[in-house]
């Protein structure tokens, strides 16, 4: 099968159609137009084999996840997604491989009205670069940067659930049979918060996705807004799965530093958790509030039932 076969069978027929995309996949350039009072939001984001998935993952599972966490990062940033690109990199033309991942992107795609507008195909180690765009209103985005002393600190859904579940498929743990499912499917299929982000956008002051660490990313918006933070270690949303799978100090080790959770981290002044609770019903996530920014840059502090609360690790980092 030739290149532009492939292209034109896997990722152009079977790519969700926008209004907005002008020129698709086929030409030079995609061309697409951007309403008035909007911005554009770009995030790119690359997966290796092995390295950001188990080398058994499921094509379906590898499109979800190179798909969602680029809208991840959309989300974080209060944006609507809207198109994306694919840089794909195979070994080799496997018909029912390409069948299975393009199934995938398409179906997330779909769900969340965004156009595969363009992108590459080469021959080479499994890798998949994805370059997502989306709106926001003028002066929205939602920057790591806005944080105020005093303001709360919530995080969306729960922690720790995709770390558990790359250890439950790499075989360092056993788990419960009833929870291997979830669990796995929280590292193979996380959930963009994308309703989340946009409804933030009035009301958060500074919000981040949680991707390598709560506690990690936590410090990347204490430095961007020169605050520092309190975090109630007993306040962090647990799931089910994970609290019966693992015990509790190693729980907490899964929620603080485990990657790949997705989840939103963000700030909001404290007159505002009103609005907030109510702006978010419609959003289908749990938020839980977890501590408070403080005055202090840069220092992070921990506390278990509002002691003191000793722990030190760190996040994955790459390079490190
Ligand atoms: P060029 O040589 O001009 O870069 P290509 O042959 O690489 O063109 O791509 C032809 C068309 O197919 C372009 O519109 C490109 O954006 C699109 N395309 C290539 N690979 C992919 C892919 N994996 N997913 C989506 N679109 C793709
Ligand atoms: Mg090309």
């Amino acid at each position: 099968m030739k290149e532009f076969t492939i292209i034109d069978s896997f990722f152009k027929q079977r790519s969700y159609q926008r209004k907005d995309v002008l020129i698709g996949i086929g030409d030079d350039c995609a061309v697409s137009s951007v309403a008035a009072g909007q911005n554009l939001a770009v995030t790119t984001d690359t997966l290796i084999n092995g390295v950001h998935f188990p080398e058994n993952t499921s094509p379906q599972a590898i499109a979800h996840k190179a798909v969602a966490v680029n809208l991840s990062d959309l989300a974080a940033m209060g944006a609507e997604p809207a198109w994306i690109n694919l840089s794909l990199s195979v070994p080799k033309v496997d018909e029912q491989w390409l069948d299975e991942f393009s199934q995938g992107m398409r179906e997330l795609c779909e769900y969340y009205s965004v156009q595969l507008i363009g992108g590459d195909t080469v021959k080479g180690p499994l890798s998949i670069t994805i370059t997502a765009m989306g709106f926001i209103p003028e002066q929205q985005a939602l920057t790591r940067s806005g944080a105020k002393p005093g303001d709360l600190l919530f995080v969306t859904g729960t922690l720790g659930d995709a770390a558990l579940g790359l250890d439950v498929v790499q075989k360092k743990v056993e788990v419960p049979y009833k929870f291997r499912d979830a669990l796995v499917n929280r590292l193979n299929f996380p959930t963009p918060r994308v309703l989340a982000g946009t409804t933030l956008r009035r009301l958060a002051t500074a919000c981040i996705d949680i991707s390598d660490g709560m506690l990690s990313d936590l410090k990347h918006v204490l430095n961007a807004s020169n605050c520092g933070a309190v975090v109630q270690i007993d306040k962090i949303p647990l799931s089910q799965a994970l609290l019966e799978s693992v015990e509790p100090e190693q729980g907490i080790q899964y929620a603080l530093t485990g990657g790949d959770d997705y989840e939103l981290l963000f700030c909001v002044p404290e007159e505002q958790k009103g609005n907030l609770d109510r702006a978010l019903l419609h959003s289908n996530v749990a938020i839980t509030c977890i501590g408070q920014m403080t005055g202090q840059p840069g220092k992070l502090e921990l506390q278990l039932n509002k002691q003191p609360f000793n722990f030190n690790v760190r996040g994955y980092e790459h390079f490190s």
